[in-house]
């Protein structure tokens, strides 16, 4: 049995998660703006380094392994972008780094890290979001996002979760993690109906655009099959997983790129 931390565990796809590892006999510590072991806003600079101490006291300075499912859909607002580009990248990148010492001491602990099937569907993602994010730059991320009006949160969600993706993947190979025997791998959902997506659906435009979606398998997932993926990314099982994007998303992303390989 193992010690994890889940972020985003006060609900859909980390509330379960936490489900699957606890009834398993793990100890998880969640992380969430509430109902959580470690109460914190991972939209800020503060709350993130809260977030790391926070666990890092509970864990006592083992973790074996991390699932960073905290994050914001592409929901409409002016501050939206500046959100999704905090919780979706930097509240990633900045907890995994902040947790790696922690980490490297299970010898062989596992990440799995939410990214989204939005990253090979969704056109026309701004490459200087991208870009600005990976260098560590929040604010030229948020205004390179901001030239497509309307659509600067859906541009921002794209973004941000490209960016973690290839973030995990650089880091993935790398001696400091590879090395220290850390897997880093991400999950690459489709639509999975969660509360994200609820909220999504019950706005007539963006339930349209989600309805149209090319779903082969048709329908929606579902939080505890998508638990079921990561809780195995997180196995023994998993050992010589290292830097993948697994997609599970009812065959959306080979409907687009069959012919990617
Ligand atoms: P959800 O809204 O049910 O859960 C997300 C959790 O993140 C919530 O408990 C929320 O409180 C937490 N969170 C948001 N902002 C936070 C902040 N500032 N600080 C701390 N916690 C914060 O969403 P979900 O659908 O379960 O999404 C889980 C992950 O999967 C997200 O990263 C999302 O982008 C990704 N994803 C979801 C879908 C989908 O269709 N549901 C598809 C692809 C990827």
């Amino acid at each position: 049995m193992g010690v994890y931390v889940v972020t985003g565990s006060a609900s859909g796809m980390g509330a379960a998660v936490v489900e699957k590892l606890r009834s398993a006999g793990n100890t998880v510590i969640g992380v969430d703006l509430r109902s959580a072991d470690v109460v914190a806003d991972l939209s800020t600079a503060t709350g993130r380094r809260a977030a790391i101490d926070g666990v890092l006291a509970a864990s006592g300075g083992t973790l074996d392994g991390a699932v960073l499912a905290a994050g914001l859909g592409p929901a409409p607002g002016a501050d939206r972008p500046a959100l999704i580009v905090e919780v979706n990248y930097f509240g990633v990148v900045d907890l995994l780094e902040g947790w790696h010492d922690a980490l490297a001491s299970a010898e062989r602990a596992k990440v799995v890290v939410f990214s989204s099937n939005s990253t090979t569907t969704m056109p026309a993602v701004p490459g200087r979001a991208i870009r600005a994010m990976l260098a560590g730059d929040s604010g030229k991320a948020v205004k390179a996002t901001r030239l497509f009006g309307k659509n600067a949160p859906a541009m921002a969600y794209g973004a941000s979760k490209i960016a973690v993706s290839r973030w995990v993947r650089r880091q993935a190979v790398t001696a400091r993690w590879a090395g220290a025997g850390i897997r880093l791998n991400a999950i690459a959902p489709g639509a999975i109906l969660t509360p994200l997506l609820e909220r999504q659906l019950a706005t007539p435009d963006e339930a349209k655009a989600i309805r149209s979606f090319p779903v082969p398998i048709g329908g929606f997932g579902v939080p505890s099959q998508l638990a079921e993926w990561v809780v195995f990314m997180l196995s023994d099982a998993a050992d010589f997983l290292c830097g993948s994007v697994v997609f599970v998303d009812g065959g959306s992303d080979a409907w687009f790129r069959a012919d990617d390989w």
